[in-house]
């Protein structure tokens, strides 16, 4: 069914780019290219141009998308309305119409409204019972999954205010988004979420046991680990160890969905051979059953495609593909995947276990992208897709894998275009195959261009892929890469409010208020190790530039510009005074691991940064110091002054006591320590005296910035 292009009037005007001011401003005479996309930025302040991506249209075909270069595949003209199970209709009624009615013998109707206004009426065989997601939407249901969904992606209720859940059902009814949630898993602790392109840009972290490395315990971790760097679903790839009961810990801990690959587990202690029918529908049936959101079946992989193969650089590089291949080798048969296809989608539905049609076929390097192998196999997941559909399974389509920059466009659209705005979940792709170790890298490019283009969902690379089991730090660095490349895609799609937090962390970037320039900073510890590790005072510069040379610094203190000048983003220092130094807090733990996995700090300077407390307490300078996390708390008198700039310990303390200890011994010297009322509600840990660091930093007394 086709469906009209948004209205515009129903994208609110706040959220659209409009020229602003005279002809003449350079941005109109030089034609910044604009289509009509959001501001990702909602502030009313938000000043570039916005987004250059085309104008959503979200229950359209495009949703959020960018513009086509020339030759791009178009975008199909239908969606899974067009592949509805037998005996359903849908037709365009007149709002209003009575709905449930039996006029017919054997079937049942409904009407309802889109979000954007339409009225239609799906007419369904009697007795029908809706279990998926995209069911449900077919019928014009709201579920408390797609309300949760609306929820956690705001901009669907800026674009259709009070239908923003409606919006969301939409988009499950064309099949262009899914909303991964096994009936059995949303029975323990999963947050429901959704991957398609009319929302965020979702990231995905591979995880699992193998023959040779790591257990259940192990990978529990990570998958918090994961999670806490920003993966949105989590796929358990465990081909060792206890298997079953790994997959059974991830689906009763995890909050996120959960993905498998079941092939991996139907050969536990067989040969591929052997695989046959009565394996898959046990296995699937199992996995099922103990809550696995998304299975990645390869049945695209067909025997007539594996001619296709022979001339690749690198052959088949996906597991489930291999293996495959080999079965159909052995058994000089079709794939059997495809062949059972209709029982598998049968199975699925029963839990609505959504499709991650796999790409057995992916390219394993630059030299084999976009050939005939990895088409062929894409032409057959479109097929797949269309059946999958007419059975009420919800389906997003895996995608490469190693694909060159140039090819990425290309990439994306022929996938819109076969498989009709099915999600596109793509590994990667990496742009370059001679940078092992850092993969993380030449595949993040890759998938910000991606997710610009089309995907929807990014699995990540870490710096292991190709090497070896991504370990804790492997996962965030991978997690981290790709939370970058989804963002980013995002801002330039125009998705609104996706630009807020970096417009806020501009503005006290701008202010120079380190302290908040780093809690809304993706990871804190990180940004706040590298800054202390050169200048462990707030204040008007960083140790980059200098004093002397900060422009940012320079542009504050322009009266007319605006810069550095947001209400609510300077920087309080010493005495509650606006834009006073103060002196960072003590390390937290995070951080003094980042320190010494930098091995630029000695050990000694990283521990005395890691115990501010009695620093401040010997310091020959009165500081201000601030607790680990955040606020200027508290202020006390200071030590007897040193020697000019010396920084040494208290008597009274051990460099290696604990704090409790300090504290103590500190009270018995008889520091006085006088509360702040002004700051109250502070830890007593946390000290603020005044700093005068221009020794140290051998800035002129005379500067009124210190
Ligand atoms: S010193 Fe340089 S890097 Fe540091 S805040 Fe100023 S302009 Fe930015």
């Amino acid at each position: 069914m086709t469906i009209a292009p948004i209205h515009r009037a129903s994208v609110p005007d706040s959220h659209v780019r409009t020229p602003v001011g005279a002809p003449s401003r350079p941005t109109d005479r030089l034609r910044v290219p604009r289509h009509g996309a959001c501001n990702p930025g909602t502030e009313p302040t938000a000043t570039t141009p916005g987004s250059f991506a085309l104008a959503p249209d979200i229950g359209g075909p495009l949703m959020f998308a960018s513009p086509d270069t020339p030759g791009m595949p178009s975008p199909s003209d239908k969606t899974a309305w067009d592949f509805l199970p037998d005996g359903w209709r849908v037709s365009r009624c007149h709002g209003g119409e009575e709905s449930g009615g039996s006029r017919e013998h054997g079937v049942r109707d409904v009407s309802f409204q889109t979000a954007r206004g339409e009225w239609i009426r799906v007419t369904y065989p009697a007795g029908f019972r809706p279990v998926t997601q995209l069911e449900h939407a077919r019928l014009g249901i709201v579920t408390p999954e797609m309300k949760r969904v609306a929820e956690r992606e705001p901009h669907f209720e800026m674009l259709f205010p009070g239908r923003g859940a409606e919006a969301v059902r939409d988009e499950v009814a064309a099949g262009r988004m899914v909303i991964p949630a096994n009936i059995n898993h949303l029975k323990h602790r999963l947050d429901p979420m959704c991957i398609g392109r009319a929302s965020r840009t979702k990231i995905n972290a591979n995880m699992g046991a193998s023959p040779v490395s790591s257990g259940t315990d192990e990978e529990l971790e990570k998958l918090d680990w994961a999670v806490r760097w920003g993966a949105d679903t989590v796929m358990d790839l465990s081909t060792g160890g206890d298997i079953d009961a790994c997959r059974e810990a991830f689906c009763r801990h995890s909050t996120v969905p959960i993905g498998t690959v079941p092939i991996y587990s139907m050969i536990i202690g067989k040969k591929i051979e052997d695989l046959d029918w009565p394996t898959i529908e046990a296995s699937l049936h199992h996995q099922a059953q103990q809550g696995v959101d998304y299975f990645t079946i390869h049945a695209g992989v067909r025997r007539g495609h594996l001619k296709y193969v022979k001339n690749r650089l690198i052959g088949i590089v996906s597991r489930g593909g291999s293996l495959l291949a080999k079965w159909m080798l052995v058994h000089n048969r079709e794939n059997i995947m495809y062949e059972r296809w209709d029982d598998i989608c049968d199975i699925l539905r029963g839990y609505d276990v959504t499709f991650s049609i796999g790409d057995g076929l992916r390219p394993g390097g630059l030299a084999d992208a976009t050939d005939d192998a990895q088409l062929a196999e894409l032409e057959t997941l479109g097929e797949l897709t269309e059946r999958a559909w007419r059975r009420g399974v919800q389906v997003m389509i895996e995608g490469p894998g190693h694909v060159p920059f140039d090819q990425i466009e290309y990439n994306a659209k022929i996938q819109r275009r076969l498989c009709h705005g099915a999600p596109f979940y793509v590994l990667g792709p990496l742009v370059t195959d001679m940078f092992p170790g850092y993969d993380h890298i030449t595949s993040c490019i890759g998938a910000t261009a991606m997710a610009y283009h089309g995907a929807a969902m990014l699995c990540y690379v870490t710096p292991k892929e190709h090497l070896g089991l991504p370990k804790r730090e492997d996962v965030k660095q991978g997690c981290i890469a790709y939370r970058i490349a989804a963002h980013a895609a995002d801002i330039a799609l125009g998705i609104p409010g996706t630009r807020d937090r970096d417009d806020a962390l501009t503005k006290a970037r701008a202010a120079l208020n380190w302290e908040k320039h780093f809690e809304l900073s993706f990871d804190p510890d990180t940004a706040r190790a590298y800054h202390d590790e050169d200048l462990d005072v707030d204040t008007d510069f960083c140790a980059m530039c200098g004093h002397d040379w900060c422009s940012v610094r320079i542009s504050k203190e322009i009266q007319e510009f605006a810069s550095g000048k947001a209400e609510g983003f300077e920087r309080i220092g010493a005495g509650g005074k606006a834009g006073a130094p103060v002196k960072s807090g003590a390390l937290t733990p995070e951080q003094v691991k980042i320190l010494e996995s930098r091995g630029v700090l000695s050990p000694e300077e990283i521990h005395r940064l890691a115990s501010k407390t009695k620093k401040a307490m010997s310091n020959s300078y009165p500081v201000t110091e601030r607790g680990g996390g955040g606020g200027v708390t508290r202020s006390v008198t200071e030590g007897k002054p040193a020697s000019s700039g010396a920084v040494g310990k208290l008597s009274c303390h051990s460099d290696y006591v604990d704090p409790e200890t300090a504290q103590r011994l500190q009270r018995e010297k008889g520091i006085s320590e006088r509360a702040s009322s002004a700051h109250s509600g502070s830890d007593t840990n946390d000290l603020l005296v005044q700093v005068d660091v221009r020794p140290a930093l051998g800035i002129t007394k005379e500067d009124r910035v210190i």
